[in-house]
């Protein structure tokens, strides 16, 4: 472990130790911090701030940013002048590069976005290593010291389920580790969950893991596959990420494979927001981030209350600042103290379920598609700018695309549509019927677009 880790680790631990005051005065200052280096180097920040006071440690004096602002603004919202939407986009664009460093430096991740829209980010050594610190913290409490020691004498075996094909933070951060090595390169395989069911069910039979990591929506699927007797894994830890479950399927999942499950609340934007634990909470790493529920005018939401959306600020990436960000997602703060004695402020989400598509496999059986599959595959698709698909019958897909400014909708739809069928004839449903519609992607009743919709 490097010197600025192991004063992470420890910094983190004496926070939690010396309590919230302690957490709270960090995250005060760590918030000033940043936000006079976002006014000091991003052209954005130092416009949309100006008339502030000139020391900003409370996050209700600051606008709301969102996706589709920063986005539109790439260019100077970044805090060095020499990165532009063009440059990072391209290298974005470029499979060989998952896991090289951006102009020598920073990680570039995209998402197969939630919200149909494409995020490009900028991950700097800072942001990358509070997340390292914070997750390792998370992976040692869900485990329990006799776990971690189980785990080790297992082999430690990590499998990490990955969108492979593009630059997923998931993949491009285990292709970094890979490439940089260091010891836990050695302990943790990439298992792409684009791979054929029955493929994937082998090969994770065959590495036996101690604990799997990866797409909520595939770890369902995998539950069902144990529970058929078909996948035989014994791990200690199955960590569900990158969309929200239900408590009922998180039982299901320490149900199937008779293992700890730990979950995440986080997005690219701040990956490391929140952890769960075993009464069902999310503790927000409050030293790290600033979370806010908040309802339509972004007023604070009161504890015990759904929001209508949450504003977060990540407190460590600099070179993409990320401050009062509209993530989009509905959440309650508990009102009184954890029962599992973490002093963390604790939250519940509503928002981001993973959408699984079911289909009929002519055999009496089902076919289950995650609806990460196909976020990713129409983020490798050129000129796409936000897509929707809906399951209309048992074995109709109809397609909402909003072409790119500028790109050809009808090459646009027939890329997009070829790369569909691939993904349906790998999975042994070359039945499915693919539909063009007319309308762009419909928006639900809060002002969300869902990706994928399953047959009501
Ligand atoms: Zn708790």
């Amino acid at each position: 472990m490097s010197d600025s880790a192991s004063h992470l680790g420890r910094d983190i631990r004496r926070a939690r130790a010396q309590g919230l005051s302690a957490i709270a005065r960090r995250q005060e200052d760590r918030l000033a911090d940043i936000v006079a280096h976002a006014r000091a180097t991003s052209p954005y920040y130092r416009e949309l701030y100006r008339g502030l006071p000139e020391r900003v440690a409370d996050p209700a004096l600051l606008p709301v940013t969102d996706k589709k602002k920063l986005m539109a603004s790439f260019d100077d919202w970044v805090s060095d002048r020499e990165i532009t939407y063009e440059k990072v986009s391209a290298f974005a664009d470029d499979p060989e590069l998952i896991g090289h460093r951006f102009l020598g430096k920073h990680m570039v991740a995209t998402t197969s976005g939630t919200s149909g829209r494409r995020g490009l980010f900028l991950l700097d050594d800072g942001y990358m290593a509070v997340t390292s610190a914070l997750t390792s913290r998370a992976l040692t409490t869900w485990l329990g010291p006799a776990g971690v020691l189980r785990a080790t004498a297992r082999g430690g075996r990590f499998a990490q389920l990955v969108a492979t094909g593009g630059h997923y933070a998931g993949f491009a951060g285990y292709s970094r580790m890979i490439r940089e090595g260091g010891w836990r390169a050695k302990l943790i395989r990439a298992f792409s969950v684009h791979t054929p069911m029955a493929e994937l069910v082998a090969r994770l039979n065959a590495y036996r893991p101690a604990v799997v990591i990866g797409y909520a929506s595939t770890i369902m699927l995998l539950a069902a596959e144990q529970e058929a007797g078909r996948l035989r894994i014994d791990p200690l830890l199955v960590e569900p990420a990158g969309e929200t479950m239900t408590t009922g399927d998180t039982d299901r999942i320490a149900a199937a494979f008779g293992a700890r499950v730990g979950t995440v609340y986080g997005a690219t934007e701040c990956a490391y927001l929140s952890y769960g634990c075993a009464e069902g909470w999310y503790h927000v790493n409050s030293d790290w981030a600033v979370v806010e529920p908040v309802d339509a005018e972004y007023r604070p939401t009161p504890p015990g209350e759904f929001s209508h959306t949450v504003l977060v600020s990540n407190l460590a990436n600099r070179v993409q600042p990320f401050l009062r960000y509209d993530l989009g997602d509905s959440v309650l703060v508990r009102p009184e103290p954890c029962p599992c004695g973490n002093l963390l402020p604790a939250v519940r989400v509503q928002g981001r379920a993973g959408d699984v598509l079911t289909f009929p496999d002519g055999h009496g059986g089902n076919v289950s598609l995650a609806p990460l599959a196909f976020g990713t595959l129409f983020d490798r698709t050129p000129g796409v700018e936000m897509f929707q698909i809906e399951q209309t019958a048992r074995t109709t897909l109809r397609v909402r695309l909003l072409p790119a400014a500028g790109a050809d909708p009808d090459s646009v739809w027939e890329a997009a549509r070829r790369e569909l069928s691939r993904l349906l004839t790998d999975n042994h449903l070359g039945g499915v019927t693919i539909e063009r519609a007319e309308e762009p992607p419909r928006q639900a009743p809060g002002g969300k677009y869902r990706t994928v919709i399953p047959l009501a």
